[in-house]
């Protein structure tokens, strides 16, 4: 595995259509690899393929749902009630020429960066929820229902696949002060 160089604004293949996957060989292998490691270094919580100057339908994310619904609570042995939070695992998943099914009529507002747009942070309105149809790494047909955040995410990578980016959605873009984390 090797990491790859993230292009950045305003190098033209962020704003290229990309063209679907058809090959499923050893090449597409390697790419995928390299995004994952690429996409952990960064670190990023997702990262497409015209991120890293391949102008193809493909794009990776691991991100950890923040469930405060699956909270525990245990009683110590001093009778003091504590939250004890599960740790939650991090969900890889590869997306190959993904496509939105369907869309909740639900949005929500979010702050968004991106690993491609260095320096900069902007509130997009998402949909909450969708379903997408997509092929995993050996073009078998899956499909996913996403929510919240991780829908956010799944919205902001499949964009890049149609060259748009997050500032050309963005209701408000600003220069944090704070390093960016959680970037895309
Ligand atoms: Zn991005």
């Amino acid at each position: 595995m090797a990491l790859r160089q993230i292009v950045t604004l305003p190098d033209p293949v962020l704003r290229r259509k990309a063209k679907p996957v058809t090959n499923f060989g050893r090449e597409l292998q390697t790419l995928i690899d390299d995004m994952i490691e690429t996409m952990r270094e960064a670190p990023g919580v997702g990262l497409a393929a015209p991120q890293v100057g391949i102008s193809e339908r493909l794009a990776v994310i691991e991100y950890a749902e923040e469930d405060d619904e699956d909270e525990e609570t245990e009683v110590a042995s001093e009778g003091v009630e504590v939250t004890i939070k599960p740790p939650t695992p991090k969900q890889l998943y590869v997306l190959i020429n993904p496509e939105i099914v369907k869309a909740s009529e639900e949005k929500v507002m979010g702050i968004e960066g991106c690993l491609s747009i260095p320096g900069l942070l902007g509130e997009v309105e998402r949909h909450e929820a969708l379903q997408v149809k997509a092929l995993n790494r050996h073009g078998k047909p899956v499909k996913l229902k996403v929510a919240g955040w991780l829908a956010r995410i799944f919205q902001h990578e499949i964009d890049h696949l149609n060259g748009v980016v997050f500032t050309d959605l963005a209701a408000r873009i600003w220069q944090p002060k704070e390093e960016i984390e959680d970037n895309v």
